[in-house]
């Protein structure tokens, strides 16, 4: 008998407590994360992961992670380069990805060349120890010639995507292109980092700018957030002939940004920047620095496959896809800011 009004009174309170649950209102929390997710789809969801869940971006539980966490540094000596890794664990092969753009990543990080009528817009570099593998004997075996790039625009002012900037400045003559508070932190390195330091070039502000070589105009778009001075594109590429427009993401994870509204505001502003410029653009092409997030690295194998009934080229994702990316972006910033506490 004790037994059963024991159980009575257990059931009862699971009953009241389901009950309560049920009526809870869904947080705004939830409701972002749910709108990342639907955007993700299953195209976009390490975005998703590394941006709204709690504890998945290494850069909010420790700031200094956020700087290529998980790659090699890239330290010690070799002409400034740094050791390379196991060249098994990235090397991949140059691929055309496009009638005038170019593929020069490893597995991990993306480098890119843009072919213009005056010559090549190389498109964020990478380690240093990845500059002679994989950038300048790319294009080589691509049948380009690297004397022939023109500019070396960087995203944003990490060592994953910036320690080429230098030699391809001082061997080629090419002009650094990077947003101007990341020139200020780049300008403050050691003469001894990884890949030397880029004389000042080109510094893009908050208005942004249109960069020119010859027949092509690439849009910078600046969108501060990952970095102060991170830049994100919108350009033209060619597809046997036809145009297509290319929305390129500068910058990915959210910093340590904890209470501080402003700084997760300046992130969201500028997503939604980016993606506005995509849509005038009707850019139908998403690229990111990193292939964990485009699957660059997957798409450009894919170029040579044979394509089914209905398929277009691997890289080409339709508007649609492109400004769903853009919303997984800000709808994890927006619900990674209420998490913070940022008011
Ligand atoms: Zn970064």
């Amino acid at each position: 008998m004790r037994a059963r009004r024991m159980l009575v009174s257990v059931c009862g309170a699971a009953l009241v407590r389901t009950t309560l649950a049920a009526q809870a209102p869904i947080s705004d929390i939830d409701m972002h994360i749910a709108a990342g997710k639907a955007a993700a789809g299953l195209e976009y969801r390490a975005t998703f992961v590394n941006l709204c869940l709690a504890g998945a971006n290494p850069a909010l539980a420790n700031p200094a992670a956020g700087r290529g966490a998980g790659q090699p540094a890239g330290r010690g000596p070799g002409a400034g380069r740094g050791a390379a890794p196991d060249r098994g664990t990235w090397y991949a092969s140059p691929y055309k990805v496009f009638d005038n753009f170019y593929w020069l990543g490893t597995r991990q990080h993306s480098s890119w060349a843009l072919r213009t009528s005056e010559g090549l817009i190389v498109i964020d570099t990478n380690f240093a120890w990845a500059t002679q593998p994989e950038i300048i004997d790319g294009l080589t075996t691509l049948g380009l010639d690297p004397r022939q790039i023109k500019y070396v625009v960087i995203s944003h002012a990490h060592g994953d995507h910036d320690q080429g900037a230098a030699e391809l400045q001082k061997r080629f003559g090419a002009k650094v292109v990077m947003g101007t508070p990341d020139w200020e932190s780049t300008l403050q390195r050691p003469a001894t980092a990884a890949g030397g330091v880029p004389s000042r070039d080109v510094a893009v502000g908050p208005a942004g700018m249109k960069l020119t070589l010859g027949d092509t105009t690439i849009d910078i778009v600046s969108t501060p957030g990952h970095t102060p001075g991170t830049l994100s594109y919108v350009f033209p590429v060619k597809d046997q002939g036809r145009t297509l427009m290319v929305a390129y993401s500068g910058g990915t994870l959210t910093g340590a940004f904890g209470a501080n509204a402003a700084r997760w505001d300046e992130y969201i502003a500028s997503q939604q920047r980016i993606a506005r410029a995509a849509a005038d653009a009707g850019a139908t092409v998403l690229l990111s620095n990193h292939s964990e997030y485009d699957n660059a690295y997957t798409k450009a194998r894919l170029i040579a496959a044979k394509r089914e009934v209905g398929e277009d080229h691997p890289f080409v994702a339709g508007a649609d896809s492109v400004q769903r990316y853009f919303t997984v972006m800000t709808e994890c910033a927006m619900a990674a800011k209420l998490r913070a506490g940022a008011k």
